[in-house]
């Protein structure tokens, strides 16, 4: 384990961070945007992104623009046009289009990318990360806790240490802690020439069968993204290693395709945390660590984002570190839990049966109002981003 130094007095305020995730850097680099002096306590040896790919929607992008990182995090992606939902026998039930204009983007990105071009970003602004430094618990007058090192003081904690946060855990936030019916495998494979060159190849494609499900994302030239969805009940479904077998028998069309993935699979069953408060004292928390949810709108690292640049904007006006941590709870607190509420609600589709499944998935991609309820985050203007 590194040493962790003391903190030196600069006479700057002073923030120390738990977990360098999508929320930890991003609330890190806000603070150090606005003259805050931060340090960030990464658990791991290295800074690695689990879960292959990841969806960037409009509001996400918007937040990256805002921390100065758009470009590096997105050099390589893909950016989505079109995204299929096909049911039990590979026909169409909806569609969705989208433009590379600003406004209406989403875009695909290999996780490890983005989580080195924010790490990159806030490195360059002055941020230190600290690795192989795990956040155990924290005190409402900002001690952060840390496994074989004396406790540090600050102005601000954050534990942004993602769903099973420690720091969290230590303050008695948790409301409730959720796990929903079903899960995903996720892997990256090597995308083929044909892949790059066809239209096909470059759709979001949605494949059903059953309780199974199959997400195909381009991520970059050189990845495609999978994310195989299934319940919990499922044994064979959500072993890994892949049952490929078991994933052939369900998707024979596909057959080609899972063949392909390799080792490196991970299954994460999909759970809903709320909080009581989203700080106690000088402690805040963000990301996972406060909202975890369904990935089905794939807006969980959005909102953390959104959540950890607006952390570092309600701090700049405000009188003391608990009134600013109270405002951006009651700014941002109502759309981070719609997103929750409809994210969880898409995973209800998984238990319906494959006729009634097509149906309400058919309805929903033309219905105005679903769609909206859908899109409300990604459209939104996160607070500090640019309209
Ligand atoms: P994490 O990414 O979990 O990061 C937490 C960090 O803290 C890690 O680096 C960890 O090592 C570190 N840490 C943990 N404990 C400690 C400790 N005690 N001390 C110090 N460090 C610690 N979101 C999207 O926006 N788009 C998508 O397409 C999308 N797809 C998803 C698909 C699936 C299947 C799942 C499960 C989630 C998906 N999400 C998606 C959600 C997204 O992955 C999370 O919301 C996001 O990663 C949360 O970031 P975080 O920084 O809060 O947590």
């Amino acid at each position: 384990m590194n040493h962790v130094e003391p903190s030196i007095t600069t006479g700057r305020r002073r923030a120390e961070l738990a977990g360098a995730g999508i929320a930890g850097l991003a609330a890190a680099i806000a603070l150090a945007e606005r003259g805050w002096s931060v340090r960030v306590h990464e658990r791991s040896s290295a800074l690695r992104a689990e879960g292959a790919g990841i969806y960037l929607w409009e509001n996400g992008l918007r937040v990256l623009e805002a921390l100065g990182t758009l470009e590096t995090a997105l050099h390589g992606c893909h950016p989505g046009w079109r995204r299929e939902t096909r049911d039990d026998r590979n026909r169409v039930v909806a569609t969705a289009q989208w433009s590379e204009e600003r406004g209406r983007r989403v875009v695909s990105v290999v996780r490890q990318r983005l989580l080195g071009a924010l790490a990159d970003r806030a490195r360059a602004l002055g941020v230190e990360i600290v690795l192989g430094s795990e956040a155990i618990a924290a005190r409402a007058d900002g001690t952060l806790v840390l496994q074989g090192s004396d406790p540090v003081q600050a102005d601000l904690v954050v534990a942004a240490d993602g769903v099973n946060s420690k720091v969290r855990d230590s303050l008695a936030l948790l409301a409730t802690r959720r796990p929903l019916a079903d899960g995903a495998i996720r892997v990256m494979i090597p995308r083929l020439p044909e892949e790059r060159a066809s239209e096909e190849g470059r759709k979001y494609v949605e494949y059903w069968s059953g309780h199974r499900r199959v997400l195909y994302t381009p991520c970059s030239d050189e990845d495609v993204y999978l994310a195989l969805t299934t319940l919990d009940t499922d044994v064979r479904g959500k072993a890994v290693p892949l049952d490929v077998g078991a994933w052939c028998e369900s998707f024979p069309h596909l057959r080609p395709l899972i063949h392909r993935i390799g080792g490196g699979a991970r299954w994460d069953r999909f759970e809903t945390i709320r909080l009581q408060r989203w700080s106690a004292g000088r402690v805040a928390i963000v990301g996972d660590a406060a909202h975890a949810m369904a990935p089905n709108l794939g807006q969980g690292g959005g909102c953390a984002l959104m959540n950890g640049l607006a952390l570092a904007v309600a701090l700049e006006g405000a009188a003391s570190v608990e009134d600013g941590l109270a405002d951006w709870e009651r700014t941002e607190r109502p759309l981070t839990e719609h997103t929750q509420r409809v994210s969880a609600l898409y995973s209800r589709v998984t238990t319906m049966p494959p006729l009634l499944r097509a149906a309400v998935l058919a309805w929903a991609g033309r219905s105005k109002w679903v769609t909206g309820q859908r899109m409300r985050t990604a459209l939104h203007v996160p607070t500090g981003a640019k309209a």
